[in-house]
């Protein structure tokens, strides 16, 4: 079979629901760039790397529940997928895969709007609280975590957590991240309201990493009037990370930001 000289794609399972082919390939039409992206259904984590090179593609996007194989597929790992051990964008040069976690610097990157940043609370603790924590913390920000249930906090040790039954401990924080998944099937709260209440009052911003709806959380900073944000942003710039990498940084971020935002209005 011929491919494309320029070929991306997204490897997942499942994968047909993913965002990234429409987003990626709006970027390439708008820019007469000769790629095109397609979404590859991977059964078995461990066959990546070779079906990588069976397809012939340059690049590719990794999503659950691969991202862990795709570290251990690369060659090379830069910048922060290397201390998180989990890869979500791998390019091929010289015939060897190169691996990056756009996720955490896309989050950060979509953070960026309230800046400065003392410091922060991250609700949740599992793989994207993981993620978040670390950059922030790379990045000198007093992060701490509030999860219900103790079990995953053991896995924080560098930072300072706390449970909801010892919530009343809790500072006061630059912005609150609501990385759970209450909210997104359901109509949960991240916390109990009287310990969001008190959080809300005093913070400056918002952010959840759901995307697609105003959650029962959002509900509580629009009605605060807070400056909020929801997953999409965090969704888009992981996008326009992995994109400047495929397309070899020949155009600016903010040019890909710009364009690949359009593609969520098709
Ligand atoms: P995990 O399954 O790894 O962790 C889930 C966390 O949510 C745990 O800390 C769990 O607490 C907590 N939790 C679940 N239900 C509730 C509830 N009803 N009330 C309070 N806490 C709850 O999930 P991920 O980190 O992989 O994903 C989390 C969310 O992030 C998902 O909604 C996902 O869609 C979203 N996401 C968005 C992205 C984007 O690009 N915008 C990218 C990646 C993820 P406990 O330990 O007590 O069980």
């Amino acid at each position: 079979m011929n491919y494309n000289k320029n070929f991306f794609t997204i490897f997942g399972n499942p994968v047909s629901h993913s965002a990234s082919p429409k987003m990626h390939n709006y970027l390439f039409k708008t820019l007469n760039i000769d790629s095109c992206y397609s979404r590859y259904l991977l059964k078995d984590g461990s066959t990546l790397r070779e079906t990588f090179f069976k397809l012939g593609v340059v690049g590719a996007n990794i999503t659950v529940p691969h991202k862990e194989e795709a570290f251990k597929a690369c060659d090379e790992v830069i910048g922060i997928a290397k201390e998180l051990g989990v890869v979500n964008t791998i390019i091929k040069k010289d015939n060897k895969l190169i691996g990056y976690n756009t996720d955490a610097d896309g989050f950060y990157y979509a953070l960026s709007e309230y800046f400065p940043l003392k410091n922060a609370l991250i609700i949740g603790a599992g793989g994207t609280a993981k993620a978040i924590s670390k950059k922030l913390k790379n990045e000198n920000i007093d992060v701490s975590i509030l999860n219900r249930s103790q079990n995953r906090l053991n896995d924080y040790k560098e930072f300072k957590t706390y449970t909801w039954d010892d919530a009343h401990k809790l500072e006061r924080y630059d912005v609150i991240i609501n990385t759970t998944s209450a909210g997104l099937e359901d109509e949960f709260l991240p916390a109990p309201i009287e310990i969001l209440e008190k959080l809300l009052k005093s913070t400056k911003a918002v952010v959840e990493v759901i995307y697609g709806k105003e959650t029962p959380f959002l509900k509580e900073a629009i009605k605060r009037s807070l400056p909020y944000k929801d997953g999409s942003q965090m969704l888009l710039m992981q996008g326009v990370l992995a994109n400047h990498h495929f397309i070899n940084y020949e155009y600016d971020l903010k040019t890909i930001e710009k364009i690949m935002k359009k593609s969520f209005d098709i």
